[in-house]
């Protein structure tokens, strides 16, 4: 049984889909108005574990990502300038021109770090009629208000805003933290349409009932996952900043929309922080995967890395730590490599991972499958990657077990780790070149009628796994189970 951390509820539940077999998953995607930050991509690494994990439990999952194409404002409060509009500017291009850039740039980042695309990702700005169509709905449920040529959800009509963050509504504190607009009734009330912003020259305009003007932030996000996913549906994801605000008026606006409860389980990344400081993207002071992969780093290097962390735990990021994975991944690698040449030295076929076959029951006796059990409980257990990994470094130092068991474990471990073991090439010269120096001497004793040394020679290479076999065709050697 797959066990997850709801935000709603704040505790471990199980995991049970609302349609039997099927899982309903939304990320927030990215505001493309600039590269992904490595802390951005933590949170993407963390929901590939998730969906890798739902699959791997034999679920068919639907992915939806949405791509933020539209302008949205410069800080967290939703105040400000433009981010897609103040990047075209600065870089001399058209704001369509930077979306497009930096989408393509995001999709390149997710390949190199093995992340599964989704299903189906969707931009903002060719859903604006659904968002157009939804806020119709609230606003005929009874939930906005127009003021000031925008118009904004009224939070007070909801019974159960906050439910997501736990906020205390009588707690103005949130509410001090942003900039005071003075058409808003409540602080937490949020825009669903502007027409009037505190910024000249918006690019994107699209006309509407409320005249023409841009969608609030939030809405996008409810109205593409309910086009794709439903009125209700499993899991939606993003990082821990999204709690408060983001997250808490998607539910409000989907909720008031529909009159029902909109989703089951909310998962939350935690932080990559460096030097103790959030990583804003806003700040333009921040590190990217190429910024890695210039400083000699693979990107699955940076997945190793962030897989030694459980998503609900902050991760420093430090040169050391992502150096200590970097040496911990080339160790793993190096180690498959062996293991393949030594399977493939069997004369049998490299078991493939096969990412959409349900598990087969395995032989609780083997050590092959204490492995792997533990492995599958500790992802179960709200994807606990660090432990997985501990799970993936037991099989591989236990001797008790046989290269292709090895192996065919490694590689459905690996289905959910993503490190993409299945691509390493064996290392068959090397192996095989000192197999063969090895078998190369024992026929010279033998030829010498030095049997004790050819015995002893057939020893050292039974010591490495290695059985010979004296046939009409010559030696043929094998490695032992
Ligand atoms: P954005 O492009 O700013 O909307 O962020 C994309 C995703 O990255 C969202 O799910 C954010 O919650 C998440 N995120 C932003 N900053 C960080 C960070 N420093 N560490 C982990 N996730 C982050
Ligand atoms: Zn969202």
């Amino acid at each position: 049984m797959l066990r997850l951390y709801n935000t709603l509820g704040r505790e471990i539940q199980d995991f049970k889909p609302l349609r039997a077999g099927e899982a309903g998953l939304y990320t927030c995607g990215p505001t493309v108005y600039n590269y992904a930050h490595i802390g951005n991509l933590r949170t993407y690494l963390f929901e590939d574990i998730l969906r890798r994990t739902l699959e791997y439990h034999g679920l068919r999952v639907s992915h939806v990502m949405n791509i933020t194409d539209v302008g949205h404002l410069t800080d967290d409060a939703y105040q400000g300038e433009d981010k897609i509009l103040k990047s075209a500017r600065e870089k001399g291009k058209t704001v369509w021109e930077i979306a497009a850039y930096y989408t393509e740039a995001f999709f390149h980042d997710l390949e190199r770090l093995n992340i599964l695309p989704p299903t189906r990702t969707c931009r903002a700005t060719e859903h604006i009629g659904e968002m157009i169509a939804l806020i119709r709905r609230i606003e005929a449920n009874g939930y906005t208000y127009a003021a000031g040529g925008n118009l904004y959800f009224d939070i007070s009509k909801l019974k159960d805003y906050g439910k997501l963050a736990l906020l205390n509504l009588d707690d103005l504190k949130a509410g001090a933290r942003i900039e005071i607009d003075a058409n808003k009734r409540n602080p937490h009330d949020f825009v669903l349409w502007f027409t009037r912003s505190k910024f000249e020259h918006q690019a994107m305009l699209w006309d509407s009932p409320w005249g023409l003007g841009y969608p609030g932030g939030h809405l996008e996000c409810s109205a593409m996952s309910m086009k794709y996913l439903g009125e209700r549906f499993d899991i939606h994801c993003g990082g821990v900043d999204h709690i408060s605000v983001h997250h808490t008026n998607e539910i409000a606006q989907s909720e008031a929309a529909t009159g029902k409860a909109w989703v089951t389980y909310w998962l939350h990344g935690e932080f990559l922080v460096m030097a103790k400081e959030k990583m804003a993207k806003s700040s333009g002071n921040f590190l990217t995967l190429a910024s890695l992969e210039e400083s000699g780093y693979s990107p699955l290097d940076y997945r190793y890395f962030c897989l030694n962390a459980h998503y609900r735990s902050q991760l420093q990021f430090s040169l050391e730590g992502l150096e200590s994975a970097r040496r911990a991944r080339g160790n793993l690698v190096e180690r498959v490599r062996r293991i393949k040449a030594a399977a493939s030295a069997e004369g049998t076929a490299v078991p493939e991972a096969h990412p959409s076959v349900p598990l087969r029951a395995q032989s609780a006796q083997s050590a092959q499958s204490a492995h792997l059990d533990s492995f599958r409980q500790n992802l179960a257990n709200d994807l606990n990657t660090p432990q997985g990994l501990a799970d993936l470094w037991g099989l591989l130092k236990d001797e008790a077990i046989g290269e292709r068991a090895k192996l065919a474990a490694v590689l459905e471990m690996d289905r959910i780790l993503g490190l993409d073991l299945a691509g390493i090439e064996a290392e068959e010269q090397e192996l095989s070149g000192e197999i063969r120096e090895l078998i190369a001497a024992r026929e010279q004793a033998r030829r010498d009628k030095d049997f004790i040394r050819a015995d002893e020679i057939r020893d050292q290479l039974k010591s490495k796994g290695i059985s010979l076999e004296d046939t009409a065709g010559g030696v043929r050697w094998r490695i032992q189970q």
